[in-house]
């Protein structure tokens, strides 16, 4: 049964996380794996986090089944950080909401609904878009198509190239997934006027915005990073959100997400959230407990939610101070080159912009590991490796 299989090529980030571990280089850097490191390299686990386990091994009573939607009181908590109190208020009624076994187990289940719903719509994914955007909806069976988004020669978005295309190919019922903020990739974001934009492009074609939130609070702020998502689901009549506390709370492992449903009316809502619950049902029947019971504790005591946004904050300033740093250090180095862009982008990503030769011989010749794209993640930067970073990058563009 199992001998026709061959295995398949290691995946790239993996891989490269592999040959990172196995350098003996005393300066290497790794600016290549997608999670949040501090000053010293680590991805730490976060005081609120530690305190709101201490006392969830005191009070917790049972580890008994909690159904397909997870926890009501994380999915209120969820809702109301995403959408604000007075959205998440206005919209409950319309809402159906899951805990979900993180970001991915979110987006994975927006897709078995769409397809159980709607089983032609095509979902529009900007190009480009996080490499796991393609398995995870289109192994649902979902087609998907692409919207020119990054623009590499300002680091900004091709929004005129963008709307056009989806103006002119996409159809009623088609789907448009948009990176709420820090889009990974390019850590290059719409601005309010867009996001307008494209809620009034919705509501004109009927196409239905399908949001990825994974970064709330590594780019501006948590309420100024949701603004353009507040204003699209206070307009539209139906939309999905997919959110993850993998990076906002450092949960990666405990599988810690949301998928929210909005309907047209409120009639409509105990319909969408049973098509939901009976996917989630024939999935994975029901998400993990922990990293959601983690998070409601954290934001149901308000020295814990304080703690945690104050480290959160940290977090961003640090790598909006980096991002500062690196163009800094470029431009002193006398690169000929603007990368002016890295300041104005957000959240943890940002493309160098330089060509897959030049990644490998930044790799060969200073041991500076990024994926082939010359995507980075700025976290990994810290005052014992910047310099040495700049000198690499200056060295190859010479
Ligand atoms: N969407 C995007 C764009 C991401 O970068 C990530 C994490 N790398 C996720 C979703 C989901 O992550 P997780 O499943 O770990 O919560």
């Amino acid at each position: 049964m199992f001998e026709h299989l061959k295995a398949k090529p290691a995946d790239p980030i993996l891989r490269l996380m592999q040959e990172f571990r196995e350098d003996s280089h005393p300066q290497k850097v790794d600016l290549g794996v997608g999670v949040y490191k501090d000053e010293q390299g680590h991805t730490p686990l976060m005081q609120a986090v530690d305190r709101a386990q201490r006392i969830l091994v005191e009070s917790e009573l049972t580890k008994s089944y909690i159904g397909p939607p997870g926890s009501p009181l994380f999915n209120d908590q969820i809702t109301q950080l995403v959408l604000g109190n007075g959205l998440a208020t206005k919209l409950k009624e319309r809402l159906a909401v899951a805990q979900t076994p993180g970001g991915c187990g979110a987006l994975r289940m927006a897709a078995e609904f769409i397809k159980s719903c709607q089983p032609t719509a095509r979902v529009w994914v900007s190009d480009p878009t996080w490499a796991n955007h393609v398995p995870l909806l289109g192994g649902a069976g979902l087609p998907l198509e692409t919207y020119p988004y990054y623009d590499q020669q300002t680091g900004g978005v091709r929004f005129d190239a963008m709307m056009e295309t989806l103006k002119k190919s996409a159809r009623a019922g088609d789907l448009v997934l948009l990176h709420g903020c820090c889009h990974n990739p390019s850590g290059a974001d719409l601005n309010s006027k867009q996001w307008q934009e494209i809620t009034e492009f919705c509501l004109d074609k009927g196409v239905v915005p399908f949001v990825d939130m994974a970064y709330q609070g590594l780019g501006q702020g948590l309420n100024e990073d949701a603004l353009g998502v507040r204003y699209l689901f206070n307009a539209v009549p139906e939309a999905l959100l997919a959110t993850s506390c993998s990076k906002n709370f450092g949960l990666y492992r405990e599988r810690t997400g949301a998928l929210m449903l909005l309907s047209a009316k409120a009639e409509q809502t105990p319909a969408t959230a049973s098509e939901l619950f009976t996917r989630i049902r024939s999935h994975y029947s029901m998400p993990p407990a922990h990293g959601a019971s983690v998070v409601e504790t954290i934001l149901m005591n308000s020295q814990l939610a304080e703690l945690w946004q104050s480290e959160l904050n940290a977090m961003r300033k640090r790598i909006q101070t980096l991002r500062l740093q690196l163009n800094q250090g470029l431009k002193a180095r006398g690169v000929d080159r603007d990368f002016s862009f890295i300041e104005r982008q957000q959240g943890m990503f940002s493309f160098l912009g330089i060509s897959p030769e030049q990644v490998n011989q930044l790799r060969k010749d200073f041991s500076i590991y990024m994926v082939e794209s010359s995507r980075i993640n700025l976290a990994g930067l810290s005052a014992h490796n910047l310099d040495y970073v700049c000198d690499g990058i200056a060295s190859i563009l010479k």
